[in-house]
């Protein structure tokens, strides 16, 4: 009887260090967890250890939880326990079919709670479980048609077939929403967004997206490309993982070199970038065993640990610097294109690119022959220079009547001063004057591309409650990214404003004949104008409609407020 109590706590110790296996650990290395599975685990982790915290911060689509766990040895809240330290923030399962984050951040939260690995002293280390819950339940074994396990996997659409990772700017989705609260609320320093590739066959495991440097900002992007990427990828070989950048070919091979992908704010890190936080996307390669997946996206995270524990002070130093590059009245790009003659040479590790007849076509097709290794010199294109610049302005104004605008920010921690009183405020506006709109939908869009403004200048009048947005803010990218209606994924661009682009007034043909007969007759510079017009244009001075619309659109009869970009500038 004496010897119960110890033999009892025996027992106790046992099962307890049983049950805090991942279902990944307890399998057969080629399965991943469910999205039950994993709630147990962390809730269970969290009651067991104090530096764990397990809690609901969002909500999917189909309305299951969002939750966020995070390891804080410190005792403090998470508010206070950052204060001088770094934050890293990871999100997983965005694509539940590459759940490999997943499991590897359940092992290493276990790990730093159980002290199997040390914790680091200015760090706290946060991440999202699992972001594409209704993906993530709706399993299956056949949507990733080309991936080395594991057995099952979620869907990479979630409920409402969105992918999430082009959901960062629209925010289409109950996910989007979730993440950006989230993001805001913990403000990381640095982010990893987890995945597994698609595309050619090489050795590598480990291959990742740095976030573009230049997008992030001059200070930051060369102390993160140049210095903080290379010497985590160094410590990575260290232990064995050889890596190499998202290798962003698709049906061809790599030996020609390749660009380094180009992640605009739809994406994950796109995003974080335009809060200053030093991003990078994780990217397994899906042929290689399930895991040696886990295992390297574990150690990439291991890594970022042990660095940023070191070097937060720099970390935090380079990111203010960085910042005072977005100073009212300074050039901002709003897009980039890639500079060709600029590269670096990547000692590739590859497979031989072969071709031989097809199975199904007799066709020649490509394989790999995974016995053929090579190594050589690949390009690889790294640097961005600015195709198009603005002015960054004072101050944007919204009206109130844009209020899905004004709550996205909102969202986003923007700050807006409401005006007190009705005023007349002389402001500078764009005009539509062109754009591009995709054939088909994509992700729930007609997604406009190559929009060209023209800018006008004059007083507007404005309502008290309308809203002045200073620019002199830490979210000055992420307003001159979504309102600029020529950057790649402005609101403008992603449908926001598409009533404007209608005109809602027009004429009868019999009726304005006679109206624009008047005023041509009335207006000697109209009439110089136009006979101007139909000099030079000879399709014009032969077609009567076109000569008619024309009159109308330089009459006081055209809506002043057709392609009108209703937010304004003030420089
Ligand atoms: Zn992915």
């Amino acid at each position: 009887m004496k010897n119960l109590p110890v033999l009892f706590l025996l027992i106790s110790t046992f099962t307890f260090s049983q049950s805090f296996q991942t279902p990944f650990e307890k399998g057969n290395g080629n399965q991943t967890t469910t999205f039950d599975e994993m709630r147990k685990f962390y809730q269970e982790l969290a009651k067991q250890y104090p530096s764990i915290s397990y809690e609901t911060k969002g909500e999917d689509d189909n309305g299951a939880p969002i939750d966020v766990v995070i390891f804080n040895p410190t005792k403090q809240s998470f508010e206070d326990a950052r204060k001088g330290k770094s934050v890293l923030f990871v999100n997983n399962g965005i694509h539940p079919g590459e759940p490999d984050g997943i499991d590897a951040t359940m092992m290493l939260m276990r790990d730093l709670a159980t002290g199997k690995i040390k914790a680091p002293k200015n760090v706290i280390f946060t991440a999202i479980a699992n972001y594409n819950v209704s993906g993530m339940m709706n399993r299956g074994r056949f949507s990733r048609a080309n991936q080395n396990g594991p057995e099952e996997y979620g869907f990479r659409g979630n409920a409402r077939n969105y992918d999430l990772n082009r959901d960062f700017i629209k925010t289409d989705s109950k996910n989007s929403r979730s993440f950006q609260q989230i993001f805001q609320w913990l403000k990381p320093d640095v982010f990893i967004d987890n995945h597994v590739s698609n595309g050619a066959d090489y050795q590598y495991t480990f291959t990742y997206i740095s976030t573009n440097k230049e997008r992030l900002g001059t200070i930051l992007g060369n102390y993160f490309n140049d210095e903080m990427q290379k010497t985590l990828l160094k410590n990575m070989e260290k232990k064995g993982v050889i890596s190499v950048p998202y290798v962003n070919i698709h049906g061809d091979v790599p030996d020609g070199g390749f660009p380094a992908f180009v992640d605009s704010p739809r994406y994950a890190t796109g995003y974080t970038t335009l809060f200053n936080s030093i991003g990078t996307v994780v990217e397994t390669h899906m042929l290689k065993p399930y895991k040696d997946r886990v295992k390297v996206t574990y150690d990439y995270m291991v890594d970022n640990l042990n660095y940023i524990d070191e070097n937060y002070k720099t970390i935090q130093q380079k990111r203010a610097e960085n910042l005072k590059q977005y100073k009212v009245g300074n050039r901002y790009a709003l897009a980039w294109k890639l500079d060709s003659t600029k590269y670096e040479n990547i000692d590739f590790k590859g497979f031989e690119a072969k071709y031989k007849p097809s199975d199904i076509s007799g066709k020649t097709r490509l394989w790999y022959d995974r016995n053929s290794k090579f190594s050589k010199p690949v390009k690889f294109y790294n640097t961005y220079v600015p195709a198009k610049e603005i002015t960054i302005p004072k101050y944007y104004v919204i009206p109130q009547s844009e209020w899905k605008i004004i709550d996205l920010l909102r969202l986003n921690q923007i700050k807006m001063i409401p005006i007190k009183q009705d005023s007349a405020i002389t402001v500078e506006q764009y005009r539509i004057k062109d754009f591009k709109t995709v054939p088909n939908p994509y992700e729930g869009h007609y997604l406009h591309y190559d929009t060209f403004v023209t800018k006008e200048s004059g007083k507007t009048k404005f309502r008290a409650g309308d809203f002045i947005v200073p620019l002199n803010q830490d979210g000055v990218k992420f307003l001159l990214e979504t309102l600029e209606p020529e950057a790649v994924d402005s609101y403008f661009n992603w449908n926001f404003f598409d009533a404007m682009l209608g005109q809602k007034e027009y004429y009868s043909v019999y009726v304005f004949e006679d109206t624009a007969a008047k005023l041509l007759k009335e207006n000697k510079a109209l009439k110089t104008a136009f006979e101007m017009e139909k000099s030079i244009n000879p399709k014009f001075a032969q077609d009567g409609d076109a000569q008619l619309d024309w009159v109308y659109k330089h009459s006081e009869y055209y809506e002043k407020t057709h392609r009108l970009y209703p937010i304004f500038r003030i420089n």
